[in-house]
C-alpha cells in the first residue's frame, strides 16, 4: 500500500497521451465505489478516467468492441490483483496477436500474506516485472501489508476483501509483520 503505484499508473498514461496515443484504464468494480465513480485516483491528487471491471468482464471484447481500436497505444489496469486467471490470460493474448502492450499495477499479496489471483498469473505470466518499493518504519523494504482496525489492532483472519469498514493497511518488512502479528498491534517504532 501507499507505494505510488497508482501516480505510476496515471503518469504512464500521461506520457502516452502528451504524445497524442491513446490508453484505456481499467479500475475493478470493487474498488470504485460510487463516491469516487469511475475515476482512478492517487494519494497525490492526480485522477484519471477509467472503465470498471468485474470477474465476468472481458477485455478482449472490450477493445475488440471498441471503435477506437486501431488507435489504442496501451492498456493500464490498476489493483490488478483482482483480475482473474481467465482475464490475465485473455491480456496476454491482447499484447500477443493484437499487439497492444499492457501495463498492470497491483499488490502481490493479501493481508495474510497471499498470493492474489490476478497476481498469481501476472507473476507467473508477464514479460516483466517491476517492483515499486515502499518502506517499513524501520527504513527496511516493506514487503508485507497488514489489515489493522481503527484502534491499531491486526487482524489474522478474515476474507480477502473487506469494504466499508474502518480498517486501513499498513506496510511493513516481513519482521516487523511477524512482530505486530504476534503482538496484535501494529508497531509504529523498534522498542514498542
Ligand atoms: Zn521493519
Amino acid at each position: 500500500m501507499n507505494a505510488g503505484k497508482t501516480t505510476s499508473l496515471l503518469q504512464s498514461s500521461y506520457n502516452y497521451n502528451e504524445r497524442g496515443m491513446n490508453t484505456l484504464c481499467f479500475l475493478p468494480k470493487c474498488m470504485s465505489v460510487s463516491e469516487r465513480g469511475q475515476k482512478i485516483h492517487s494519494r497525490i491528487g492526480i485522477d484519471g478516467g477509467a472503465t470498471c471491471f468485474d470477474e465476468s468482464f472481458s477485455f478482449c471484447d472490450f477493445v475488440n468492441g471498441d471503435v477506437t481500436r486501431d488507435k489504442i497505444s496501451c492498456l493500464l489496469i490498476d489493483e490488478a490483483q483482482f483480475l482473474t486467471k481467465l482475464q490475465v490470460y485473455e491480456l496476454t493474448d491482447i499484447v500477443d496477436f493484437m499487439n497492444i502492450p499492457i501495463l498492470t499495477y497491483g499488490l502481490r499479496t493479501d493481508f495474510l500474506q497471499n498470493l492474489f489471483e490476478g497476481s498469481k498469473y501476472l507473476l507467473a505470466w508477464a514479460d516483466e516485472l517491476i517492483e515499486i518499493k515502499t518502506i517499513c518504519f524501520c527504513g527496511k523494504k516493506a514487503t508485507m501489508t497488514a489489515r489493522v482496525s481503527s484502534d491499531g489492532r491486526v487482524f489474522n483472519s478474515g476474507e480477502q476483501l473487506a469494504f466499508g469498514g474502518n480498517e486501513s493497511y499498513i506496510s511493513f518488512c516481513r519482521k516487523h509483520y511477524k512482530m505486530s502479528l504476534e503482538r496484535g498491534v501494529a508497531l509504529v517504532c523498534e522498542d514498542q
